[in-house]
């Protein structure tokens, strides 16, 4: 960290760090007067990508959407008035989207994480991002050549994403790398990997458990178990022994399970502007466009509330993993509109096979740093929903 640009530093520093922080004590405050409106908002801007990932449950190969800058615009300024400042930004691929800089440029006060495959990355726009200093690229990595380009369903996709990390590196922006863990990767969970992205000048990473889901669900690819356990293990262990941040939104301080939907922290609006309880959850009863005011809609969204509760009585872990049946329930109660242009996302609920989570009861590992202890329990400690 010492490497990076002193702008970036700051704007992650006070933007999301200080005022992250503080934006989760006005969460909590209004978590007890019962009122619902998610700290961390994850907005996917666009649908479109240039690759074609295996599980992904986007339309990336569907007529474009996106969201225009005066929606976001609209949106970020409403939740900045609730005291917001952290946005994820996903896709599709974000850096398609022609507006992006407009975006992260309109709105100083805040930081974006972009999750991104990073080929899109050029020297250029390492520099601009470098100017901006809001935003930190979190750049998917899922294993050697050959799984890079089975994973992603692209050719040289792992030179073409490292060509993008490193202009990342070279112009000293903050940078992470995702991994979304499964059968054909897990061997990235491991110490001569973090290595490398230490050596790379990698700052942080991010170990997804695969999530199987969408049109091709590629069930083979499912994590068991002992493996979930494996890379929540390696994560506590690692966080106390290398000098890289490592990144997880399923478990709290204790290594208890929990959703991050559920517990209502964060929500998701994708590119049509339907504002879903998760990027996965491709359903919803409201939309940005239905009334000026997006703290409104989400505070008194019935679909959401009720999405929260019964997923929160159901698992700690993944509703759609664990309870296929229940997210459908839950869809059916709330006439809720699927929200992919390919329609068939009820149709793909009755097929999931229900599977395990991150949720391993009597398997519990509690955090052995005590950065990560402190911040997880600030951050995503379970606010009361699984009481
Ligand atoms: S429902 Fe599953 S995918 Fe969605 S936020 Fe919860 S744990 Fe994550």
């Amino acid at each position: 960290m010492r490497e990076v640009d002193k702008k970036a530093l700051w704007k992650f520093a006070w933007n999301f760090g200080f005022k992250g922080m503080r934006s989760v004590q006005k969460f909590k405050r209004r978590l007890k007067q019962g009122v619902h409106f998610p700290p961390f908002l994850f907005i996917s801007v666009i649908n479109s990508c240039q690759l074609r990932c295996q599980g992904c449950w986007v339309d990336v190969a569907s007529k474009r959407q996106m969201i225009e800058l005066d929606d976001m615009n609209r949106i970020i300024n409403d939740a900045k008035k609730h005291g917001n400042s952290f946005f994820g930004i996903l896709g599709g691929e974000p850096f398609m989207h022609p507006q992006l800089f407009d975006i992260l440029e309109s709105h100083p006060d805040c930081y974006f994480q972009i999750f991104t495959n990073g080929q899109l990355i050029t020297d250029e726009v390492a520099k601009r991002l470098r100017k901006v200093g809001n935003a930190t690229p979190l750049i998917s990595i899922e294993g050697s050549e050959v799984v890079s380009d089975g994973r992603r369903g692209g050719k040289d996709v792992l030179n073409k994403t490292l060509e993008g990390l490193q202009n990342c590196v070279k112009n000293r922006i903050i940078v992470g790398v995702a991994t979304s863990v499964c059968q054909s990767n897990i061997d990235l969970v491991s110490e001569p990997w973090l290595q490398r992205l230490i050596d790379m000048g990698v700052h942080y990473c991010w170990f997804h458990t695969y999530r199987v889901v969408g049109p091709k669900p590629a069930e083979e690819l499912a994590l068991t178990a002992e493996q979930v356990v494996h890379v929540r293990r390696f994560a506590v262990e690692m966080r106390a022994k290398m000098p890289i941040g490592i990144v997880d939104a399923y478990w709290d301080d204790q290594g208890q399970a929990l959703c991050p939907m559920a517990t209502g922290i964060s929500h998701h609006i994708g590119p049509s502007g339907a504002i879903e309880p998760c990027p996965i959850i491709q359903f919803a009863t409201e939309n940005i466009c239905d009334e000026p005011s997006l703290y409104q809609l989400m505070t008194k969204s019935e679909f959401l509330r009720d999405f929260r509760e019964q997923s929160a009585k159901a698992t700690r872990g993944c509703v759609v993993l664990e309870r296929p049946d229940l997210v459908r329930d839950l869809v059916t109660k709330h006439a809720a509109a699927d929200t992919t242009q390919r329609q068939t996302a009820l149709a793909e609920l009755d097929v999931l096979t229900p599977r395990g989570s991150q949720h391993t009861p009597g398997e519990e590992i509690p955090e052995k740093h005590w950065l990560y202890r402190f911040a997880k329990k600030h951050y995503f400690f379970g606010f009361g929903a699984y009481t």
